[in-house]
């Protein structure tokens, strides 16, 4: 290393130690009272984002968990029952090691983080009076990967609403996917899921699927089992099999558009059927589309049982 190179090192170690000081850790950062938003780059008040459903002024779409998102903004008076996630239902089948850390102690902080049975909060009750059963995946319960413990609680709403002839269900994505801790327990989850949501279209009852950022992996595969696919904003990110990193990695020498994965480009490439141009809008929406549908199997239905009618014409002598 001639002089040069020595001086120009030295310059970049101290430059590397000076952004480390000032970026804040990921913690201070949650503990802040203010918020700064990735998109418009404007700080704001973390109290008042919260009243405004973790919606920045620019439309910047914040996570929002699930507990808050089906009392505050979905159900009927913001009451509705929880489902049970199965007790025999182990995330940790194959006692998982993460370096030196057990996984399910990783997931039970997890859980003691989020007041959740699994990363899925599975709820019923109605919404502008429709029987709904809810889906909401926490993404800061471990990223929402699913295990077999996630897999068995959403069986066990999916089966809920076929004994209770509920008129749809609604699942809000944000997940990585399969968890990869469970390795063939977690991946059983796609085939399953996909087998009970042919059964609930089967009964009638219709299935909506709406992503918020974040949605990889085999849970972006299984939204497809959905009747009707929608991204609570257009500028939802990450909505794709694989991250942006691993997709370049495969299509070297060619740039990803910037656009890779946002909501309004795979609304553009006919990959799911539109997007909301905010979460506050769902509500109402959704309620007027299930509506229609419900009307939709009904005139089918009846339509059906009329060609089923024999009529004797007499004969004519
Ligand atoms: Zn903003």
């Amino acid at each position: 290393m001639n002089w040069i190179q020595k001086k120009l090192q030295s310059f970049v170690d101290k430059a590397k130690q000076t952004f480390k000081r000032a970026r804040p850790s990921k913690k201070d950062q949650a503990d802040s009272m203010w918020v700064n938003c990735p998109s418009c780059n404007q700080m704001q008040l973390r109290e008042d984002l919260k009243k405004n459903f973790n919606i920045c002024k620019c439309n910047h779409h914040f996570d929002l968990d699930p507990k808050t998102r089906f009392s505050e903004m979905f159900f009927d008076d913001g009451e509705y029952e929880l489902i049970e996630c199965p007790e025999w239902a182990d995330p940790d089948p194959l006692n998982f090691k993460i370096g030196e850390t057990k996984f399910i102690d990783k997931y039970n902080n997890y859980k003691k983080k989020t007041g959740q049975q699994s990363a899925i909060l599975a709820a019923k009750g109605t919404v502008n009076g429709l029987k709904i059963i809810a889906f909401g995946y926490n993404f800061a319960h471990g990223g929402a990967a699913l295990t077999q413990r996630e897999g068995e609680h959403l069986i066990a709403g999916i089966q809920e609403a076929l004994n209770d002839k509920v008129d749809a269900v609604v699942s809000f994505y944000q997940s990585g996917g399969m968890a990869v801790t469970g390795n063939l327990n977690s991946l059983k989850n796609m085939p399953v899921q996909m087998m009970a949501m042919q059964m609930l279209k089967k009964a009638g009852i219709v299935t909506i699927g709406i992503c918020g950022s974040k949605v990889t992996g085999g849970t972006f595969c299984n939204v497809y089992g959905n009747d009707f696919i929608f991204a609570e904003n257009p500028k939802n990110e990450n909505l794709l099999f694989a991250g942006k990193r691993v997709s370049a990695s495969v299509n070297k020498g060619q740039e990803l558009p910037r656009d890779f994965g946002q909501a309004s480009s795979i609304v553009e490439h006919g990959m799911i059927d539109g997007a909301f141009e905010s979460r506050i809008e769902i509500r109402e929406k959704i309620t007027d589309l299930i509506r229609v549908l419900l009307k939709k199997s009904e005139i089918e239905a009846k339509a059906e049982s009329t060609s089923n009618v024999k009529v004797d014409i007499p004969a004519v002598s």
